[in-house]
C-alpha cells in the first residue's frame, strides 16, 4: 500500500486529490502539506506546514512519516507566474528540485504535472502531438519545460521513478483556482448562478484544452499505478478531454439557463498566454501507454458544475 505525501496540497488540485487518494489508500497512508495552515473545514487526517523552498523540511517530513510517494503540486500557476516571474522561476523550478532531490535520497516513487502551457507559438495548434516543439513564451511555460526535463534527467541518471502528465485547464467547484489563463471555465459557472451572465477576458474563438478535476484525479492514480515498463513518455503525457472556447461554455449553460448571457472584455496579458498555448492536444500516448481516457464531456461536467454550484450557494 502506497504511503503518499502531497505538496501544495491545499490548491485547486491538491484539496480534492488528497480526499482522493485517502479514499483509496487510507487516511493515515496520505500526508497533505502547504505553505498555509490547514482551516477546520479543509477536512481530517495528517498534515503539515511545509514550505518547499526549504529543502531540509521537505525531507525531514517526508523521512518522519516514511513515505514511499510523492506528489508535487506546489507551484505559480501561469497568469500570477506572469506578474511574479522571479517568484515563479524560484518556486516552480526551486521547490521542484528539493523535491526531486528529497525523492532521490528516500528512493520516493514522485509525481509532478506540466500543463499545456509547456506549448509555445511554434507548437503545432492543431491535434499537438506529445512530442514536438516546445519553445513557450512565458515564464510559466519555461518553468514546464525545465520541469519536465528535470523530471526526465532524475529518471535517466538516478533512476527515480517519476512520472507527469500535461494538464489543460481544470474545472472544480471545490477549489477556486490559483492564478490560471483558464479561470474563466470555472468562474463563468458561479456568474451563471448568480447572474445569469459573465464577461469573459478570454476573446471568442479561443480554444485551449480543459478537463473536470475527476477526471484529471483519476489521471494521477492511474498513472502511478500503471505498469513501468509500459511508459515511454513518463513525465509529460498529454492529456485533454474538451477543447473549448468561452462561447462552447456558454452555449452548454444555455441548455440549463436559456437566459445566460456572455460578453467580452478582454485582458491582454491572459489573452496572449491563451493565443500561444494549442487549441487542441492530441492525448494517444496517454492512452495507449496507460490507458487514460476521460469520462467526462462538455455536457457532463456542466451539468455536474451548475448542480454542485447550485447547492454551494444555498
Ligand atoms: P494552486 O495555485 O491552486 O495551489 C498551489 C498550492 O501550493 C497552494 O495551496 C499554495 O498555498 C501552495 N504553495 C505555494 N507556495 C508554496 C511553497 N513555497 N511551499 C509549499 N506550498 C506552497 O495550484 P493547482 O491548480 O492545484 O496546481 C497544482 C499543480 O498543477 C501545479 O504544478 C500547476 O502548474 C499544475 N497545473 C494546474 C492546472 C490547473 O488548471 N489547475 C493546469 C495545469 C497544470
Amino acid at each position: 500500500m502506497k504511503k503518499i505525501l502531497v505538496t501544495g496540497a491545499l490548491g485547486q488540485i491538491g484539496s480534492e486529490l488528497v480526499g482522493k487518494l485517502r479514499e483509496i489508500y487510507g487516511t493515515s497512508h496520505v500526508i497533505g502539506t502547504d505553505i498555509r495552515e490547514l482551516e477546520e473545514k479543509e477536512g481530517e487526517g495528517p498534515f503539515e506546514v511545509v514550505d518547499v523552498m526549504d529543502a531540509d523540511q521537505l525531507f525531514s517530513v517526508a523521512k518522519k512519516y516514511n513515505v514511499d510517494t510523492m506528489m508535487h503540486l506546489a507551484a505559480l500557476l501561469s497568469a500570477k507566474a506572469e506578474a511574479f516571474p522571479r517568484v515563479a522561476w524560484d518556486l516552480n523550478l526551486g521547490g521542484l528540485f528539493n523535491a526531486l532531490e528529497v525523492a532521490r535520497e528516500l528512493e520516493l516513487q514522485f509525481f509532478t504535472p506540466s500543463s499545456i502551457g509547456a506549448f509555445g507559438p511554434s507548437t503545432p495548434r492543431d491535434n499537438t502531438p506529445q512530442d514536438t516543439l516546445q519553445r513557450p513564451t512565458t515564464m510559466y511555460g519555461v518553468n514546464k519545460v525545465a520541469g519536465e526535463l528535470l523530471c526526465d534527467y532524475y529518471y535517466s541518471r538516478f533512476g527515480v521513478d517519476t512520472r507527469g502528465v500535461r494538464y489543460p485547464g481544470l474545472i472544480s467547484h471545490v477549489t477556486p483556482p490559483g492564478g490560471g489563463t483558464t479561470d474563466y471555465a470555472v468562474e463563468i459557472y458561479y456568474e451563471a448562478m448568480i447572474n445569469k451572465t459573465y464577461t469573459s477576458y478570454i476573446s471568442e474563438g479561443t480554444y485551449m484544452d480543459m478537463m473536470y478535476m475527476p477526471d484529471a484525479l483519476d489521471a494521477i492514480i492511474q498513472l502511478m499505478e500503471a505498469d513501468p515498463g509500459k511508459l515511454i513518455s513518463r513525465n509529460a503525457f498529454n492529456i485533454t478531454a474538451i477543447s473549448a472556447a468561452p462561447e462552447d461554455f456558454a452555449a452548454a449553460i444555455q441548455k440549463h439557463i436559456p437566459e445566460f448571457t456572455l460578453s467580452y472584455n478582454v485582458d491582454p496579458i491572459r489573452q496572449e498566454i491563451a493565443d500561444s498555448w494549442p487549441n487542441s492536444i492530441d492525448a494517444s500516448a496517454a492512452r495507449d501507454e496507460w490507458g487514460f481516457q476521460a469520462v467526462y464531456d462538455m455536457d457532463t461536467m456542466t451539468r455536474e458544475m451548475l448542480e454542485k454550484v447550485a447547492g454551494k450557494l444555498v
